[in-house]
């Protein structure tokens, strides 16, 4: 497949400057903005607006289709996950869910994961690259025309950035990623409408804070204490619990955003009552301002060490929360039918294609 980058990457901005350094009138932009994501063409043969010239030059340097659908799978709960191929044979995963407030969809950032927790399929594989921003977008575009084709008029109204990957170790791809998706004239999709995960590296989170942005962050503890925490996140040791949560004071008073916690509930590993209670000590102070999600683990072959916690561990954990006045939540599962965890579907068919070597 084609290995000219995508042209999703551009900004209206960048696609006015490159314009303009390649002779054309700037204000053509507007035009191929117009029918990348209004008319949503999937061809650049589609672009009648724009003039032969310039479609001729755009052709030549930029692709509307770096990547291809390999598998795509539905579930019975409207969930659709994607297996896209890159122009480079890597696999990732995009996922497609049907929420009360609309559609999400989740992206991949890497081709693997270097940070390597230790219950996670995305970890399972190295990171053999970062994604491009343009790629990054496609994943959303690809999933919107799937939408436009059902012919339904739906359309993309959520982003969570949760997919194959550590987000903020691939930093400017991911901020020029959101620069696209949520221009106005674009895709439109406004930035509290986004979320942004990542396993908590703190000189990014006061990055991020530094931008000012309405984007929405959620950070991935899985632990209150560092010797849990390093066991279940290796990178835990490089930015224990004292440094994350120095940069979440700081996204606080910088932003005065609310944050969101992630915790993943691991049967007998960090779901017990007493951990609970920790847990509730540290994140006392973010009362006001921060929301705990607990998500009930999907296992995973790979890490047959970790299982998912009882129901009855998941509502003892949550009231001791709650009683602590904690704002939390039980996340909602999606597409369980059909490997929706991270990185599941692609470990599962990197399995397969070893098994046929
Ligand atoms: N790398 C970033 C974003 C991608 S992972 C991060 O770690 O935050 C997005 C979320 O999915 C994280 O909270 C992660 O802990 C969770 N996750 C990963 N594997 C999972 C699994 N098998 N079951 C449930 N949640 C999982
Ligand atoms: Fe990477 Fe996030 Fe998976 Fe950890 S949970 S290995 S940071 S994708």
């Amino acid at each position: 497949m084609t290995s000219k980058p995508s042209i999703y990457g551009l900004t209206l901005e960048a696609m006015s400057g490159w314009l303009t350094e390649n002779g054309e009138k700037k204000s053509r932009a507007a035009h191929i903005w117009k029918a990348l994501y209004s008319e949503r063409v999937s061809d650049f043969s589609q672009m009648t607006a724009v003039n032969a010239d310039c479609l001729q030059l755009l052709q030549e340097r930029f692709s509307l289709n770096t990547m291809k659908e390999f598998v795509k799978q539905e579930a019975s709960d409207g969930t659709v996950k994607f297996l896209l191929q890159l122009h480079d044979g890597s696999l990732i995963e995009t996922v497609l869910m049907r929420k009360k407030y609309g559609l999400s969809v989740c992206v991949t950032t890497q081709v693997g994961c270097n940070i390597g927790c230790s219950f996670c399929a995305s970890g399972l594989i190295k990171k053999s690259r970062d994604l491009t921003a343009g790629e990054i977008v496609e994943q959303i575009m690809t999933v919107q025309h799937y939408l436009d084709a059902a012919g339904n008029g739906e359309k993309v109204t959520n982003i969570v950035v949760m997919g194959i990957g550590e987000p903020f170790d691939n930093f400017e791809h991911l901020i020029n990623f959101l620069d696209v998706v949520k221009d106005r004239k674009g895709l439109a999709i406004a930035a509290k409408r986004i979320t942004v995960s990542t396993s908590g590296i703190p000189a990014k989170i006061r990055a991020f804070a530094d931008l000012g942005t309405q984007t929405h962050l959620a950070i991935s503890l899985h632990a209150p204490n560092n010797e849990l925490r390093t066991q279940i996140m290796m990178i835990n040791r490089a930015f224990p619990l004292e440094k994350l949560m120095d940069a979440v004071r700081y996204y606080l008073d910088t932003t005065g955003r609310r944050i969101m916690f992630e915790y993943i509930l691991l049967s007998e590993v960090n779901d017990g009552l007493e951990t609970a209670a920790q847990l509730a000590d540290l994140l006392d102070e973010f009362k006001e301002l921060a929301s705990i999600n607990l998500i009930p683990y999907n296992p995973v072959d790979e890490h047959s060490q970790y299982q998912r916690s009882t129901p009855e561990a998941i509502n003892g954990f949550y009231d001791v929360l709650k009683k602590r006045g904690i704002n939390a939540t039980v996340r909602m599962e999606h597409g369980t039918d059909i490997d929706a965890a991270c990185g599941q579907l692609r470990s599962k068919q990197m399995k397969k294609d070893k098994a046929a070597v």
